[in-house]
């Protein structure tokens, strides 16, 4: 809840900023209470990080969702192939083009769950800006390392 000196910094920030409200772009200069006369939605003053690593950050999820996201397609296509044809492809068939994908993706998910906690964010945050380009090719590096160990595996097996 804002204090009346939160508000007196506000009406001080505000009378000489051509500053846009947050929620209808209203032109806030000048404004008087903490409240925008447009939309009549309640003005904080607040910090915020100057160029936080927010490409970074969701380059990084990509990444990491992209060896999922391709075995999970695959598991639907292979999926619905067996539907059409009515019944399973042969057993080792099948654990490379069904179980293992539906593992992967399993297990991605839950990777791109876990990176997406505030507390991973807020880890991402604290890197160099150097540490989170190395950090998003990690992601990348482990998502592409999964499916060429997997694409593999298939080529073997073939
Ligand atoms: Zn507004």
């Amino acid at each position: 809840m804002p204090t009346p000196a939160d508000t007196e910094s506000l009406v001080a920030y505000l009378s000489t900023r051509d500053v846009p409200c947050p929620g209808c772009a209203y032109s806030l200069r000048g404004l008087k209470s903490d409240h925008c006369p447009e939309c009549h939605q309640q003005i904080v003053l607040g910090i915020a990080l100057a160029e936080p690593p927010i490409v970074q950050f969701a380059l990084a999820v990509i990444g990491l969702a992209a060896c999922g996201a391709a075995a999970g397609l695959l598991f639907l296509g292979v999926l619905a192939i067996c539907v059409k044809k009515q019944g399973l492809p042969p057993e080792d068939a099948a654990l490379l083009l069904l179980w293992v994908p539906a593992v992967i993706t399993g297990l991605d998910a839950a990777a791109v769950t876990w990176m997406l906690r505030p507390a991973r964010r807020r880890w991402f945050y604290r890197r160099t800006r150097g540490g989170c380009w190395t950090v998003m090719l990690g992601c990348w590096a482990v998502s592409l390392a999964v499916l060429a160990g997997w694409l593999m595996a298939m080529f073997h097996w073939a």
